[in-house]
């Protein structure tokens, strides 16, 4: 029957792991979470970047359809204009193929500026698609690996969890309290080696008197010093451990 200091040190192994472990699952699934995010705002991105473009690409075709007419329209005024006899209609027709020529250079100024918007969205729509595919690649590689390992530490954790029931059981309930106390307050140490008369987790001497104590492993004696339940493994016990 093991003393309840020992019962303890193997509890704390437990604990411990099972820190580790959650530790590990919470900081997998902020990852993932990340992960996730980053494609999500990528798409987003990527996304209005598109609606854009096509907003952009359907107001080039606008103008490129009215230059064509306004094109069609000063061929068909140039032809007619030969056929003028009268001075005061061809002064009208010639007004008339000037403002045409007005709105076709307005129509082109206007056209480039848009193509070059174009051009220059389409490589920018470019940069932010090749950047969504990386990013969807690495969350589809990752994101995979870690769920598989959040699955596997999850399964462990859940055994790690039994087993701590079952030691807890054996236990006394006010020592159980201390220990979980200790354990939470001391970052997850609350039961040391004494060894050579010094406490391992705070590496003072432990008086005489105490250290006989201990060693008779009858109760649970904590360190004056740092508060920690002192535990103490026969020499030959050391020496192995
Ligand atoms: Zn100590």
């Amino acid at each position: 029957m093991p003393t309840q200091i020992e019962v303890l040190a193997t509890l704390q192994l437990v604990d411990q792991s099972l820190r580790a472990k959650s530790l590990t699952v919470s900081e997998g699934e902020g990852r993932v979470a990340a992960l996730e995010e980053a494609v999500n705002a990528q798409t987003t991105a990527a996304g209005a970047a598109r609606a854009e473009l096509r907003t952009l690409s359907a107001r080039q075709r606008d103008l490129e359809g009215r230059l064509a007419a306004a094109e069609a329209k000063m061929k068909d005024r140039r032809m007619r204009i030969t056929r003028i006899r009268n001075d005061k209609e061809l002064g009208l027709a010639k007004r008339e193929v000037d403002l045409l020529k007005e709105e076709m250079n307005g129509l082109e100024v206007e056209l480039m500026a848009v193509m070059e918007q174009v051009e220059a969205d389409t490589a920018k729509l470019q940069g932010l698609e090749s950047e969504l595919a990386r990013l969807t690649g690495e969350r589809d590689t990752e994101a995979a690996e870690l769920r598989e390992k959040i699955g596997r530490l999850t399964a462990e954790i859940e055994r790690e969890r039994a087993t701590r029931t079952e030691l807890m059981q054996n236990v006394d309930g006010e020592l159980r309290r201390k220990y979980e106390m200790i354990f939470s307050r001391r970052g997850g140490v609350a039961v040391v080696e004494v060894r050579g008369g010094i406490c391992q987790g705070c590496r003072m001497r432990v008086p005489p008197q105490l250290f006989n104590e201990i060693q008779r492993n009858e109760q649970v004696i904590l360190c004056p010093s740092c508060q920690r339940m002192l535990f103490w493994r026969s020499e030959a016990e050391e020496a192995n451990g």
